[in-house]
């Protein structure tokens, strides 16, 4: 088990570099830092390694990219020796997987667990981070490395009359370790993202009565064929280093069946046809139907509307159909989700489904839940409703940077980080998956992968010539959030009112939060950046 790091660094003791988070991107921080020979220490909040996929335990998690690509490229050992159960993993296998590197690697040494960091302070005099542990426990580095998660930080749902309620509320978010019986029981989910659309099939089978609070339907196509074949596996294994090259070279980090035809090129027919063949083959490559799905409107109307058409086929009751049926935004404008069986959920008997706009929850009491027009009568509540993406777990620790300057003002009302990697007024502080990084809409694995490395030439750059300090410029920085913003402007990704791709600040102000331009576009600009001497960034 983790957690050999023993003691904090002792008072006069300054690390190369601290790690804040033991996911997949702080795993390989770990790796990749001490190979370079910086002395890292890791600092994790949970009782174990693996991040998100620590706490995200709830029944039917799993990932809807394929494990071979959705795993670690650095090492060609480790990939031919682990192998696969599934296609897509669930979240026990994932867990086991990052576990595995931990220990394949000698990582856990270097890593704290229980340690979560409340706040961290530049001493602009010493050039150094000061971090501070909830229980007060403190750390001193030189560079920070935030591998924080970008979809880390549940959304924290506010129930009125929440204490009142007698029975048990779960977060998917924050699962139980111990098996959670539903045997029995009726139970309340509310939100139906990724996380809801998942685990309501799963707790349906189990729970006498299922009732789903439903505020925004979401577009959700079959996941794909979970079953690992062996030839298959070992094809990958056999070419991996050439399919890694494409994984790093296509638009997402994850290799699709990609069509470069126009939605408009073809007639109803050829288009259904399309699209039929991927809904039988399941998974995100629906949304490689056509190469023109998050530009055109007249172009995403057809996919939409063959997904509502379905939904409308698959649920026998026409009014649960119509309630499921999005509307108002773009197919892929807000996360697609993947299922396996969501719509037919709807046809068991003991599945009801509110549709919150209609009927807004009102207060809980000490058994049910009171919307406007109905009581219902609950045993546990499952709170499937989210993250604050990408900036939630940074802005949950007081960072405070030069002359005390907080994150927390510096990104009101707009988040913005360099690249998605560095943050002007705080230096030495890198972000893995940040703001302005392709982030959720890439391979988080391979986008991690790709920032640490990143991170660990700057910091061998600064090594090599005995500097001690970098930061992005002003102008650098406000440049690329204006190219980021101008990217998604291109796209249809804006016209969602609400997604994890935006945030959204208390005084209306919108910013997209991930580099919308592809994932290899985004390589290699921050790699020529890197090339030309890290243009953008001061360096002292
Ligand atoms: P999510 O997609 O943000 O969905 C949260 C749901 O909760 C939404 O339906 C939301 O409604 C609802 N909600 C939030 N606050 C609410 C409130 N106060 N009252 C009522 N409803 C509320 O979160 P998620 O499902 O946990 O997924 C998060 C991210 O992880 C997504 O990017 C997802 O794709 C990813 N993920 C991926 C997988 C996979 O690989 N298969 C699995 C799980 C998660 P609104 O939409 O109206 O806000």
């Amino acid at each position: 088990m983790a957690g050999g790091a023993g003691a904090m660094n002792g008072a006069d003791e300054v690390l190369d570099v601290a790690v804040v988070g033991a996911g997949p991107a702080g795993l390989y921080a770990v790796y990749k830092l001490r190979e370079a020979g910086f002395d890292v220490l890791c600092l994790e909040a949970a009782p174990g390694v693996g991040g998100t996929w620590y706490w995200n335990r709830y029944p039917g998690a799993r990932c809807d990219v394929e494990s071979l690509q959705y795993s670690y490229s650095f090492s060609p050992e480790l990939q031919q020796e682990w192998s696969w159960g599934e296609r897509y993993a669930g979240q026990p296998e994932i867990l086991a997987y990052l576990e595995h590197v931990a220990e394949r690697f000698d990582l856990n040494r270097s890593i704290r667990l229980n340690a979560r960091i409340a706040s961290m302070t530049f001493d602009e005099g010493r050039h150094l981070w000061t971090l501070v542990t909830t229980d007060g426990d403190e750390v001193r580095a030189r560079f920070c490395v935030m591998a924080t998660g970008c979809l880390s930080m549940p959304r924290a749902a506010t129930l009125p009359g929440r204490e009142a309620f007698k029975g048990d509320i779960y977060l998917t978010a924050q699962w139980p370790r111990e098996e959670i019986d539903f045997t029995g029981q009726r139970v309340a989910v509310i939100g139906t993202g990724s996380s809801g659309i998942q685990s309501i099939p799963e707790i349906a089978a189990q729970a006498e009565r299922v009732i789903v609070f439903q505020r925004t339907p979401n577009f959700s196509v079959p996941a794909a064929d979970i079953v690992m074949h062996d030839d298959y596996q070992g094809g990958w294994k056999q070419n991996y280093t050439e399919l890694r090259q494409r994984q790093f070279s296509s638009k997402g980090g994850v290799l699709f069946d990609e069509n470069p035809q126009s939605a408009l090129e073809l007639d109803d027919e050829g288009r259904a046809a399309e699209y039929e063949r991927r809904w039988g083959h399941g998974g995100l490559n629906f949304m490689r139907s056509f190469s023109d799905l998050a530009l055109s409107q007249q172009a995403n109307d057809t996919a939409a509307d063959y997904v509502r058409g379905k939904i409308r086929s698959i649920v026998k009751d026409p009014d649960t159909a119509e309630k499921l049926v999005p509307r108002g935004y773009p197919i892929g404008a807000r996360r697609m989700c993947t299922d396996l069986h969501y719509y037919d959920v709807y046809n068991r008997p003991n599945v009801d489904l509110i549709d919150m706009a209609a009927e807004p929850i009102e207060t809980l009491t000490a058994d049910a839940i009171r919307t406007a027009t109905g009581t219902y009568e609950v045993d546990s509540i499952v709170l499937a409703t989210g993250f604050d993406a990408l900036i939630g777990a940074l802005l949950a620790i007081d960072i405070r940077g030069v002359d005390g300057r907080s994150l927390r003002e510096e990104w009101s009302p707009t988040p913005t980080a360099y690249l998605g990697l560095g943050i002007n007024g705080f230096p030495n502080l890198f972000t893995i998956n940040g703001p302005g990084s392709p982030a959720t809409l890439a391979n988080v694995i391979s986008a991690a992968e790709h920032h640490v490395n990143w991170i660990t030439r700057a910091l061998e750059h600064m090594r090599d010539r005995g500097l001690n300090r970098i930061e992005p410029e002003p102008e650098a920085q406000e440049n690329w959030l204006a190219h980021t913003q101008e990217l998604a402007s291109k796209t249809l990704f804006f016209r969602a009112k609400t997604s994890s791709y935006i945030y959204t600040a208390p005084t209306g102000e919108r910013t997209f939060l991930n580099f919308v331009g592809g994932f290899s576009l985004y390589i290699g600009e921050s790699n020529r950046i890197a090339d030309e001497g890290y243009t953008g960034f001061a360096f002292a």
